[in-house]
């Protein structure tokens, strides 16, 4: 069994994909072609947005969003503590402060209250600039952009959603990505959308934004091209091979796979409700199930737990150990010395579960079975 079963997507997919591959190959257009054209178009249609920029990586992804939104030294980025490194670490590249925040007992997405108050400690203590927030849908899970986006807006922020984890997730009728002045995903393979290699996008309503990243992804060109630089830049771009593997499994994703997702992730809370905390998709949302990730009632059920599933085979992952504000790397920030009660509570307790969507009912009933007798349960 596979945490993420790449290769079973393959053998679905495999016609289509090798045929893409091959036509790259035989036209010999490997840096921007026909692939990465149609691909951008597909995205932004499918997210319901204006422009799609694709980009070498999630990460990148997120640090043309910072350097769009002006963050540099002395500025300070918010963003929920439950996230991957890549959601500020960018910023503080540029010497802006990771400012983090409590997130959500239900959701583990980032708290609107609490963002608030960091704001206005920011603002009160008066040595940093507040300047963006990054919303991370984290899991699959989107934040509550309802919430979020008036208290970017009050505060004159930038709103960057991180979609890396919840391409094709749904808020209230809108897909992931659609959400924020720019939003970024990651083609990682291990995400909802995967490539084959490094792969990410930005995605913006902003007709003048969408040509600042198309500049800023290759060296600052300016009109006259890519020798005629007229800011700096990054070398930041999909590849026309990501391109031909990404447009089939866009199709699965939307004709097949994310339903799978959430078949699958409604047998797992229908074995586990009531046993162990299962995951809380709010009203009018749709997850993508980057993972599907259970609550043991403590460290010592959840360290059982997954002693079990280990020795039993079964694929397991925490997601996260560690709440951001913690680590080392933002030692000299302000929120480093904070306590985020639901961020800890959450690490303690959490693990994560085979989910994809050609994960079978038997493969399910195995790890049910396993995380069920590793829980005495
Ligand atoms: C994976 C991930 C990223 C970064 O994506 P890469 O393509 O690996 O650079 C950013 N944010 C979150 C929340 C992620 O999970």
């Amino acid at each position: 069994m596979q945490f993420i079963d790449l290769k079973a997507q393959y053998r679905a997919l495999k016609t289509e994909i090798n045929a893409n591959i091959q036509s790259v190959l035989d036209s010999a257009q490997f840096i921007g072609g026909v692939y990465v054209k149609e691909l951008e178009a597909q995205l932004a249609a499918f997210t319901g947005r204006k422009h799609c920029i694709t980009c070498a990586n999630g990460t990148d992804a997120l640090q043309l969003a910072f350097m769009a939104a002006g963050v540099g030294e002395g500025d300070a980025v918010f963003c929920p503590d439950m996230t991957f490194i890549s959601s500020t670490e960018p910023a503080k590249m540029f010497g802006a402060a990771s400012v983090f925040c409590e997130i959500l007992p239900d959701t583990y997405c980032l708290d609107p209250r609490s963002l608030e108050r960091q704001i206005q400690a920011v603002l009160a203590e008066g040595r940093l600039t507040p300047k963006a927030v990054v919303a991370v849908d984290i899991l699959g899970n989107p934040c509550d952009y309802d919430a979020i986006a008036p208290i970017c807006g009050k505060y004159g922020l930038t709103l960057i959603e991180d979609a890396a984890q919840s391409f094709g997730a749904v808020y209230k009728g809108k897909r992931a990505c659609a959400f924020g002045h720019i939003a970024t995903t990651s083609f990682f393979p291990a995400k909802p959308l995967g490539c084959y290699g490094d792969g990410g996008a930005v995605f913006t309503d902003d007709d003048d934004l969408d040509k600042l990243f198309r500049s800023l992804c290759v060296h600052g060109k300016g009109p006259g091209g890519k020798y005629d630089n007229i800011r700096v830049g990054m070398n930041s771009r999909l590849d026309n091979l990501q391109a031909a593997v990404l447009l089939p499994k866009l199709k699965a994703l939307r004709d097949y796979e994310l339903d799978a997702r959430q078949t699958a992730a409604g047998r797992y809370s229908a074995a586990f409700a009531g046993k162990l905390v299962t995951p809380f998709v709010a009203e009018g949302c749709v997850s993508a199930w980057a993972q599907y990730a259970l609550l043991a009632k403590d460290t010592a059920q959840r360290d059982k737990i997954v002693a079990h599933l280990t020795e039993k085979g079964v694929p397991n992952m925490i997601y996260y150990p560690k709440p951001q504000h913690t680590l080392p790397v933002f030692r000299d920030d302000p929120s480093y010395g904070e306590v985020f009660l639901n961020a800890n509570d959450y690490c303690a307790r959490t693990f994560s579960l085979p989910m994809h969507p050609y994960l079978t009912e038997a493969e399910q009933a195995e790890v049910i079975q396993a995380v069920l007798e590793g829980a005495n349960l």
